[in-house]
């Protein structure tokens, strides 16, 4: 049977957390929290990173439930969370294993409803080491130029679609979504920008690793996102080296046909630059790490436009009229359908998921001696 999804999903980031929050405490999960310094949501209210943990902080095998790295997804990151967290398999954790929930890690976008974080950060391209020189990204900067124009309208917005068939038809497409999606150091107001310090996102995340995983001998990791894949579809990106062992053991717990040989959009993965998995493994600091971006998917490539349309709700757009309420919600639907059957379906695939990621690191070791 398909869970409520009135349930697992709120209407907003307050609704989320309170949800969250209350599903946690359900539990008898310890919950901490990362308060922003300076930034709050549209109603003054604080923004702040939530963290629960469920079952023994000293456990040796720990899984790391991330929500909210690309702001708005969040809403349908937290239901993730929230979902597994109201099923049966909560109440049944195995010995040896626990659970460390965090909840909304770029709350600023999750609040605002952009992707990005308050500097617009695309926060999943800035864990890279930002006293070295960027990588270059000249693909993107052919493309910028007409990227987000003054005016959404369908004469305004034409430039850009023609310069991206242009490239298309000289580069091809692997290399035009490499280009666009990879990530970008040089353009603060474009797209998929990784900023030029580490965010408060970032060093808060150092800090929860060092809080709460101190004991974690093994990790593994979900990091819940939108906008990849078919319709109310799960997506992955794994991010372990393919033909390694931490790679095997991703193929062992969610299967070869979700991990192996993954085409986003049907095109080639793009050289994804300062991940939230790069940073994770940094901080773990050479402990193995199991896990991946796990994806629902909504309107498939069309998302691309609305990338486009968050930075124009951003830099461009008059502060409110009919118009830009209308764009908003298109954006917001284009990232977290409204739909009850993707809402539903989603929290039910999140909780099969994260169940088998539990299930994963409960043989782990046990595969390991297996294996030797
Ligand atoms: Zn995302």
């Amino acid at each position: 049977m398909t869970p409520d999804f009135t349930q697992s999903f709120a209407l907003d980031y307050n609704g989320a957390r309170r949800k969250f929050v209350a599903a946690a405490e359900a539990l008898g999960c310890a919950l901490s929290q990362y308060r922003h310094p300076s930034k709050t949501g549209p109603d003054g209210e604080a923004l702040a990173i939530d963290v629960a943990r469920l079952g023994d902080p000293k456990a040796p095998s720990q899984l790391v439930i991330i929500s909210g790295t690309h702001g708005l997804e969040g809403l349908s990151g937290s239901a993730a969370q929230i979902g597994w967290m109201q099923s049966e398999f909560a109440r049944a954790l195995p010995r040896g294993v626990s659970v460390l929930f965090v909840h909304a890690l770029n709350p600023y976008g999750f609040a605002w409803g952009t992707r990005t974080t308050e500097n617009n950060v695309d926060l999943n391209r800035n864990f890279i080491d930002h006293d070295a020189p960027y990588p270059a990204n000249p693909g993107y900067a052919t493309l910028y130029t007409h990227q987000v124009p003054n005016e959404w309208t369908p004469a305004a917005l034409a430039p850009y679609t023609e310069a991206v068939s242009a490239f298309q038809a000289t580069h091809g497409a692997d290399a035009l979504f490499d280009a666009q999606a990879r990530g970008q150091y040089e353009f603060p107001q474009g797209t998929n920008y990784g900023g030029n310090q580490r965010e408060w996102s970032n060093l808060a995340l150092q800090s929860i690793v060092a809080d709460h995983l101190g004991a974690a001998e093994r990790v593994g990791f979900i990091d819940w996102h939108t906008g990849i894949g078919d319709w109310a579809k799960s997506f992955f990106l794994c991010f372990n080296d393919e033909g390694g062992a931490l790679h095997a053991e991703a193929v062992r717990w969610w299967g070869k046909d979700r991990i192996v040989g993954q085409r986003p959009h049907n095109v080639a993965r793009p050289n994804y630059q300062g991940l939230v998995f790069h940073g994770l493994t940094q901080f773990l600091g050479g402990r193995p790490m199991v896990g991946a971006v796990i994806e629902f998917g909504t309107r498939g490539p069309h998302v691309r436009h609305a990338l486009r349309l968050d930075q124009w709700l951003k830099f461009k757009a008059e502060a409110d009229s009919e118009r830009v309420r209308m764009l908003r919600a298109d954006l917001h639907d284009c990232f977290v359908p409204v739909s009850s059957h993707w809402r539903g379906e989603t929290t039910q695939q999140a909780i099969s998921i994260t169940q088998q990621a539990i299930e994963g690191l409960t043989t782990w070791s046990l595969a390991a001696t297996t294996a030797a």
